[in-house]
Order: C-alpha cells, then structure tokens, then sequence
C-alpha cells in the first residue's frame, strides 16, 4: 500500500521511457506520486492474438498517456491487448486495468487470493479494513497524529484506481503452466510483500518478478489485519522458491531490468537478517518490553519523515517483531492497552 501526497504532483525520473528489453518485449514506465516514481508495465508482444500486458501502473491520467505512448512506441494500441497479468494488488500495479479491460476486453489474471483486494482493500470493503487498520496501529502505539491521516490517504488512492468488474478476474495456482502467445510460463507463489504475489518464469528465462525482487530497493514486507500472520517467514521461503530458477533476465516491478536473480536474492535475506538482528538486539535492551512503534523508531529514526512514513516503517517492524516471536525469540503480550514486546 502506498499513499498519495498532496497536489499528486508527478516527478517522472529523468531519461526514462519505454525501451524494448528485448525483442518483443517493452518495459513501459508509467509515473507515480510517490518516492519509487515509476512503476513498469510490461507488454511481451508475440504478435496479433499474444499480446500480453504485465501490471498496470497507477490510474492516474499521466500513466494513462504512458502507457499509451509506449504501446503506440510498439506499434500496437490498448484494444489489440489479449491478456493482462497482475503480479499483487497493490495500487501502483493494478491502477489501469480497468480502462485496459474497458478497451481490451482482455482476461485478467491473478493469483487465487490476490484477487480478493481488489474489493476487500480498494473497493466497498475499504473503509471497514482501514478501521481495523487504525485499530492495529493504535494497540502498536503509533500516536494520534501519525494515524490520522490513514483513512484519507487511503480514500484518495481508491478514487484514482480505475479497477476492472471482478469476474474480469480469473485466478491462478501456484506452479500452473500457462501458454500466453507464443510462450509457456510458469506460475510461482511468492508471498511476502502481498500474501498472494505471483512471479512467472518465461520458458525463455525470462523472469516476471513484480516487487518481489527488486534491483536496489528493498520489498516492502509488512504485517496487515487481516494478511497472513508471519509474512517475513513466508518471504524467506518465495526468495527460497525463484533463487535456483533458470533466470537469465528479471523484470521487476520498478526500476530496470537486470541479471543476477540468484545474488539479489541472498542481498534481500542479508538485508532482512540483519534487521531481525537488530530488533532482536533492540528488545534486549529493553527488559521491560517495548512496543512496536518505539522500536520502528529505533530501527528507522530519522529516515521517517512523515506520517505515512511510519505507517509503513510500522507495519515492516511488526513484521520482524512477529517472525521473533514465532520463532520463539521474542514474547508479546497486552499491557495497559497496548502490545508489548519482549525478548523470550
Ligand atoms: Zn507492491
């Protein structure tokens, strides 16, 4: 989940634009309104009748004119599109795929799970998640103030979104072979930055990352009522899951294409060890507990800079608080309404 800043200005990184990665398949960045700036799509075109389209950016207009721009680029326009893949459900991915639908009438696919968001997160199920949102937040110890602003933001990314009818949405399993145009790929369940995220892997070695893997930045991976319950645990084993793939060239969701899915795998465990190590060492400071929001502030400080800032460094730090806790490293429990963490 991301938030949108006032003004909704859009800085589009400097010298980017759409590229063909290689033959047949583009790398169309459409820009958003938030610190990453740009999202992909992809569109692997293997000619009339296999023209796939990979995520589909915020709905903002300006990602709608990129898109556009890159299609035409590629010599192709949004009604000549047969199928669209959503890798997860967060807004920066799934933002077009109504006005692609609209005009397409392209099958859209998910992974059996994801689907679900598109109602229970940004459609009429919205408000009522973002109660128990707040709720989480406030028992965690994040102050008034730095909620407030949770359900606006919120509000604001669901009236961008142009979303797709939901029985538009067909839904995969994990390890399905899929035949899209002139190729055959390979579904992977990669939980961890959305409970029911989907890699591919091209028969090519092409490899469809989404944000599970990404060059640079790291995944945001973090805890959500109503989400699985140890989502770091569960990312370790989708990095376990595409590390030993035939990968010759990932696609990640922002940023550029790149090789190395093996190498980039075993930086994101590191990074994610050494910050469990860190909450752990944190705790054990601390021997009358802590709770969540104290220690986000320890492990994040002065890189928070705003409200929806620490919403985010919240949710990670909980995350890494409850893979302690189910390994059996670290206690929780309630304490004058709020819940505390301790070292077991
Ligand atoms: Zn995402």
């Amino acid at each position: 989940m991301q938030s949108v800043p006032a003004g909704e200005t859009v800085q589009f990184p400097a010298q980017d634009g759409p590229e063909e990665v290689v033959q047949g398949v583009w790398r169309i960045p459409v820009p958003l309104p938030f610190a990453l700036r740009s999202a992909n799509i992809y569109l692997l075109d293997d000619g009339p009748g296999g023209r796939t389209l990979i995520d589909s950016g915020l709905g903002l207009p300006a990602d709608e004119q990129a898109l556009r721009e890159g299609l035409a680029q590629a010599g192709i326009a949004l009604q000549d599109i047969s199928t669209l893949v959503l890798t997860h459900a967060h807004p920066d991915h799934i933002g077009l795929s109504g006005l692609i639908y609209a005009d397409s009438r392209a099958p859209i696919y998910m992974l059996e799970g994801e689907e679900q968001h598109l109602s229970t997160v940004w459609g009429e199920g919205g408000d009522a998640l973002q109660t128990r949102l707040d709720e989480m937040y406030r028992v965690n110890g994040l102050p008034d103030d730095l909620r407030a602003t949770g359900q606006h933001s919120s509000r604001r990314l669901r009236r961008i979104l142009r979303l797709p009818p939901l029985d538009a949405v067909s839904t995969l399993h994990d390890g399905q072979q899929i035949v899209l145009g002139a190729h055959t790929f390979q579904t992977i369940w990669t939980p961890g930055h959305s409970d029911y995220h989907l890699c591919l892997l091209r028969d090519d070695g092409l490899f469809i990352a989404g944000d599970h893997i990404l060059p640079g930045i790291t995944p945001n991976i973090g805890l959500y009522v109503g989400g699985r319950p140890n989502p770091l645990a569960d990312y370790f084993v989708g990095l376990e899951k595409v590390q030993d793939l035939p990968a010759r060239l990932v696609l990640p969701g922002h940023r550029r294409p790149f090789e190395g899915l093996a190498e980039r795998a075993a930086e994101l465990r590191e990074h994610h060890d050494e910050r469990s190590q860190q909450t752990h060492d944190i705790l054990a400071a601390h021997h009358a507990g802590r709770d969540a929001f104290h220690v986000a502030g320890e492990l994040f400080g002065e890189r928070l800079r705003n409200a929806d800032d620490w919403r985010f460094a919240l949710a990670e730090t909980l995350a890494h608080l409850e893979y302690l806790r189910f390994a059996d490293l670290a206690m929780r429990a309630e304490r004058d309404g709020l819940q505390i963490y301790w070292v077991a």
